[in-house]
């Protein structure tokens, strides 16, 4: 190999995406526990705490006004409505991590993944999916997070995020009960775009 080339990979900005209910969090905590020098974003929102989430932890969790605010004055890397509420991800937690060499993943809805892709095309998409939809439907009609309305309204918008898969680069499917196969597809993807010969570099500004 010539002296002055390196495998050195330069810090990637990955982002998990995919309807409600898909397993989004259960594949976050996995991917957390690797050890790696990992950053996984807190999103700002304007919904209400479900009981166990902390502020600051879970989520930033602020007043429509505070939010908006945030979202004018240009403190969010992308900002999106979702079921009546906003969800967006501070740019200063993601430019900083990245600075400090660390892989960030940004956990968001789809709207949210295509307003990553048109800011920084290297970033890399990775839709998780269910097997089914009927198998969604059953996951998001068990989860006791949502009343039945909520539910109902998450899963006609999860119709319409299933047919946005096409907009990324990787599709992972979240089985019922295998979830360690879907996170060890996302390693894998880890794992081959920090061997690319031509490696991905994001660049936010
Ligand atoms: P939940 O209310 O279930 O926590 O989140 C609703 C949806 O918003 C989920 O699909 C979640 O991944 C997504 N989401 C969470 N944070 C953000 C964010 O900062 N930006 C966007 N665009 N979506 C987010």
């Amino acid at each position: 190999m010539d002296a002055d080339t390196s495998c050195e990979s330069p810090p990637l900005l990955v982002v998990i995406s995919g309807p409600s209910g898909v397993g989004k969090d259960s594949v976050i905590d996995e991917l957390k526990k690797k050890n790696r020098p990992r950053h996984f974003t807190v999103s700002a929102t304007t919904r209400s705490p479900r009981a166990g989430e902390t502020d600051g932890v879970d989520y930033i969790f602020l007043d429509t006004e505070t939010f908006l605010e945030m979202r004018n004055s240009g403190q969010l890397l992308e900002s999106a409505e979702y079921s009546g509420r906003w969800y967006g991800v501070p740019r200063s937690q993601v430019s900083e991590a990245l600075k400090q060499g660390k892989d960030v993943f940004l956990k968001i809805e789809v709207q949210g993944a295509g307003t990553i892709r048109a800011l920084a095309p290297e970033a890399v998409l990775i839709f998780l999916a269910p097997a089914s939809f009927e198998e969604l439907a059953v996951r998001l009609g068990q989860r006791r997070t949502e009343g039945p309305e909520e539910a109902a309204r998450r899963l006609e918008i999860a119709r319409q995020e299933l047919a946005q898969v096409g907009r990324y680069d990787y599709c992972v499917v979240n089985r019922d009960g295998r979830l360690e196969e879907a996170v060890a597809d996302i390693e894998a993807i880890i794992i081959a775009e920090k061997c690319r010969v031509a490696p991905r570099r994001v660049k936010l500004d």
